[in-house]
C-alpha cells in the first residue's frame, strides 16, 4: 500500500530546496531528514549548539530566553543555541508545529491561493459574553488596535484579515507564515481599547512639541525591548502591547508638523 503523504507537508517540504527560513527557524535537508536551527545561529558550528529531539522543540518555543512565557509562538524573540536533527517528513511536520502551532496548514492554505480569512468585524460578531464589547469598538479605534497588536513588533505572522479600511501586512513585512483570523491576543487588546474608550476621560494640557517627545519616548522604549509587562494581561499598564495601542493612539493626535519630526527623528 503506498502510505499517505500530507499534501500540506509535501508541499511545504518542496519550497525548502537548498534551505529556507520559516519565521525565525532555518530548515534544510540532510541527506536523510531535515536540520532546523534558529536563522541567526546558521553560521555557528554545530558542536557550538544544543542537540535537542523534536519534543524539545516545545519546550524552547515555550518561553523567551529570559524564561518568560510567550503566548504568541509566531512572537519575535525564539531562543537560540539549539540544532534539531529529524528523521522524517512526517517528524518535519511535528516539529513545526510545535514551533509554530498550526503553521503548516496556514502555509498551505495561504500558497494555494485564496485562503480562508476571518475579517476583523466578522470575528468581533461572533463573539458572546466578555468579548461582545469589541462590537462596538469605532472604526479608526479598531485599525489601530489592530495595528498594534500584530505590530511586527510582536508578531511574525503576515496579517491578511483585514478590518474595514485596514488592508492585510505587506508581503516583505514580516514571514511567509500567515495569520487567517484575528487571535486570543487581538481579541483581548480590543476588549481592553473598547474598555479604555468608555472610562471617562481627562483633559491634559500638552503642547505639540511635547506630544512629540511622549510619541518618540514611547516609540524607544518600545524598541528597547519589553518593559517587564506580562505580555498575555492586558489589565498591566507595562503590557508592550497596551503601549503601543497608547503609541498609535498619540500619534493619531499629532499635528501633520509634528508628525513628521517625529517620522525624520526615526530616520
Ligand atoms: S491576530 Fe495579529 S497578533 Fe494575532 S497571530 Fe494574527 S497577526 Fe499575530
Amino acid at each position: 500500500m503506498v502510505p499517505f503523504l500530507n499534501p500540506a507537508l509535501k508541499a511545504f517540504s518542496e519550497s525548502i530546496g537548498a534551505g529556507r527560513v520559516l519565521v525565525e527557524v532555518w530548515i534544510r535537508p540532510l541527506a536523510s531528514g531535515f536540520e532546523l536551527r534558529h536563522r541567526d545561529d546558521v553560521d555557528r558550528p554545530v558542536e557550538s549548539l544544543e542537540s535537542v529531539f523534536t519534543g524539545d522543540l516545545r519546550r524552547i518555543s515555550r518561553t523567551t530566553p529570559a524564561g518568560s512565557f510567550r503566548p504568541n509562538k509566531a512572537a519575535p524573540g525564539l531562543q537560540r543555541g539549539w540544532n534539531c536533527r529529524i528523521q522524517s517528513l512526517a517528524e518535519l511536520g511535528i516539529a513545526i508545529d510545535h514551533l509554530y502551532p498550526g503553521g503548516i496548514p496556514d502555509w498551505y492554505a495561504a500558497w494555494q491561493g485564496n485562503p480562508p480569512v476571518t475579517g476583523f468585524r466578522e470575528f468581533a460578531a461572533r463573539q458572546t459574553g466578555l468579548y461582545r464589547i469589541t462590537t462596538l469598538l469605532p472604526g479608526p479605534l479598531a485599525n489601530r488596535t489592530i495595528r498594534a497588536c500584530c505590530s511586527a513588533r510582536f508578531c511574525l505572522r503576515r496579517r491578511l484579515w483585514t478590518a474595514p479600511d485596514l488592508e492585510p501586512d505587506g508581503a516583505a513585512e514580516k514571514s511567509d507564515l500567515p495569520c487567517l483570523e484575528p487571535c486570543a491576543l487581538l481579541l483581548d487588546l480590543a476588549r481592553r481599547a473598547m474598555k479604555l474608550a468608555q472610562e471617562e476621560k481627562i483633559t491634559l494640557p500638552l503642547a505639540a512639541g511635547d506630544l512629540a517627545v511622549l510619541v518618540t519616548a514611547l516609540d524607544r522604549a518600545l524598541d528597547a525591548g519589553p518593559a517587564g509587562g506580562r505580555e498575555g494581561n492586558t489589565s498591566d499598564p507595562a503590557n508592550p502591547r497596551r503601549l503601543q495601542l497608547l503609541l498609535e493612539n498619540l500619534r493619531g493626535q499629532l499635528p501633520t508638523d509634528a508628525a513628521n519630526t517625529e517620522e525624520a527623528t526615526k530616520q
